[in-house]
């Protein structure tokens, strides 16, 4: 049984850091709601940001949504464990990427 409160320190943290960022992208895409007086250049740069903006917040929020069901298999002794197959997730995968929830050969499918 190991103990994971470092990880669970460093998903705390990290939940903190990818919650304002998405406050932010928010924020900024609704900025951008707003009607533009603007140049077609213009418009062009801001429909692009607006893609990027809107992937970065899908991706940001995915993640949240990853870490928060890890602080609760975390809570309820199930962290550490792959969620499809049932195999203990190895060490060094959890240090690498200590929000997955999916083994090596589970994640890859
Ligand atoms: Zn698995």
């Amino acid at each position: 049984m190991s103990n994971h409160s470092d990880i669970h320190e460093e998903l705390m943290e990290k939940l903190d850091e990818l919650t304002s960022r998405l406050n932010k992208i928010e924020q900024d895409i609704h900025h951008r709601e707003s009607p533009v007086s603007a140049d077609f250049a213009e418009q062009a740069t801001e429909t692009e940001n607006d893609e990027v903006l809107a992937a970065l917040e899908d991706e940001t929020s995915a993640t949240i949504a990853n870490i928060k069901n890890s602080l609760k298999r975390m809570e309820q002794g199930s962290y550490g464990v792959c969620a499809v197959c049932g195999v203990e997730i190895p060490e060094e995968r959890i240090k690498a990427l200590p929000y997955t929830d999916k083994c090596f050969d589970c994640a890859d499918q």
